[in-house]
């Protein structure tokens, strides 16, 4: 009798293991070793296309060849697309993505942030539909929360949805949206009551009515987000993630994966830049090298104690913040190093360095400055009193 369905699929598209073991009878050394050699046989390399709009085909590539492979449906619940076991499965798969060089780290990232939030607060019908879209590339999301004048103070925000039978009504405005010009849905965070306890998350399509997008370049010269306008854009109730007013506890569960887990495979990628100064520079007793290596060094295993929390089935929460002021840190000391030990390269050629260490800078900002996360750290986790 001939196979048939995803798991079936899955099988045949696989070139590694003979047979697809469920995620939770992987170990994780396996798992390494396995992927190592699929992707050894399964060349998923980037072409020579410049450009952010390459990048972010390539990352859809990427996903897709490792969701038919398997490996990007591990760490997930088979509610959603995967084929279960540790969420560390995912850890080290983005680490061998990283390392490799398959896919830019930062859009790589959307899945941690988006998908846990997903599968959480969605309608599990929703999130059984939508999620497998995110994980085999077929689509890009994005994160509408800031807004002019809601940044940090994120529960100022002022984008109004409005009930109208039993639709909701959005308009106003975001800004920042990572990917919004290629993004097929928004986890959005609305006004639709006073306070804290008046913020609603929606699941938007982004092709809806009403919706205009307008690209916004970065100072490392990407277009890499963008404003967001809302103009009478009607949402179906059953897009609402959790229920009226459960907004800021959406926030307040996704902003700790966009602070850590995602970490583990920047970290791997910063780790490629630090080997490269070194190839470079020939600087191997540097001491703001060691330096920039010992922060680096610090941040992975703040990540791998996180990781292992997650795994554990802790919930994570504001101690997110330590992961996020360390790899901040982590990644600017090294592109900082970079410029110094590479004189002029930095600031006069147009190379990956200068475009990397440009968007080092926003390190301290996305996800949350590094003043407020200092701020969370001070007051939530070391009882100091408000700021
Ligand atoms: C590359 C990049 C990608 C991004 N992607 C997204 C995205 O996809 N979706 C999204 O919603 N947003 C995104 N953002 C926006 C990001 O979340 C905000 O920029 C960030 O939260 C800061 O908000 P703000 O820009 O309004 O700055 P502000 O809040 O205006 O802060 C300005 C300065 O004041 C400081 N400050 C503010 N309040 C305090 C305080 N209480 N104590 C001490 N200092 C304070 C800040 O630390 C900062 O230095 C992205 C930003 C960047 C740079």
């Amino acid at each position: 009798m001939s196979e048939a369905g995803p798991e079936a699929e899955v099988r045949r598209n696989h070139a590694g293991p003979s047979r697809i073991p469920e995620g939770h009878s992987w170990k994780v050394e396996d798992f390494r070793s396995g992927l190592r050699a699929w992707l050894d046989e399964h060349d998923l390399s980037p072409g020579p296309e410049p450009g952010f709009d390459a990048q972010v085909a390539q990352l859809a590539r990427v996903r897709r060849a490792l969701y038919d492979g398997g490996w990007m449906r591990y760490g997930w619940p088979e509610t959603v697309g995967g084929l279960g076991g540790e969420p560390l499965l995912r850890a080290v798969l983005g680490e061998e993505v990283a390392t490799r060089g398959l896919a830019e780290p930062g859009i790589y990232s959307m899945v941690e942030v988006l998908a846990p939030t997903m599968i959480s607060y969605a309608r599990p019908e929703l999130a059984a539909r939508m999620v497998p879209r995110l994980l085999d590339g077929s689509e890009q999301w994005c994160q509408g929360f800031s807004e002019p004048g809601s940044g940090s103070d994120l529960a100022s925000l002022r984008t109004r949805a409005d009930r109208r039978g039993t639709d909701w009504v959005i308009n106003g405005q975001k800004v920042w949206t990572s990917l919004a010009q290629f993004a097929a849905r928004c986890v959005l965070l609305t006004r639709t009551g006073p306070g804290h306890d008046g913020i609603t998350a929606f699941f938007v399509d982004m092709d809806t009515p009403g919706i205009t997008v307008r690209p916004l370049r970065t100072m490392h010269g990407v277009d890499e987000f963008a404003e967001v306008y809302f103009d009478e854009v009607v949402v179906g109730a059953e897009r609402m993630l959790g229920r009226p007013g459960d907004g800021w506890r959406v926030a307040m569960d996704l902003l700790p994966y966009e602070r850590s887990t995602c970490f583990w495979h920047r970290i791997a990628h910063l780790f490629t830049r630090l080997d490269r100064v070194l190839d470079q520079t020939a600087a191997g007793d540097d001491a703001d090298l060691g330096a920039a290596y010992l922060a680096l060094h610090t941040a992975r295993c703040r990540s791998r104690a996180t990781q292992r929390r997650l795994a554990s089935g802790a919930a994570l929460g504001p101690d997110t913040s330590i992961d996020k002021v360390l790899l901040a840190t982590a990644e600017q000391q090294l592109f900082d190093t970079a410029r110094d030990l590479l004189p002029g390269v930095v600031e006069l050629d147009e190379t990956e360095w200068r475009s990397e260490f440009l968007y080092s800078r926003a390190a301290t900002i996305y996800g949350g400055t590094a003043e407020i996360q200092r701020n969370i750290i001070a007051r939530r986790l070391l009882d100091l009193g408000k700021e």
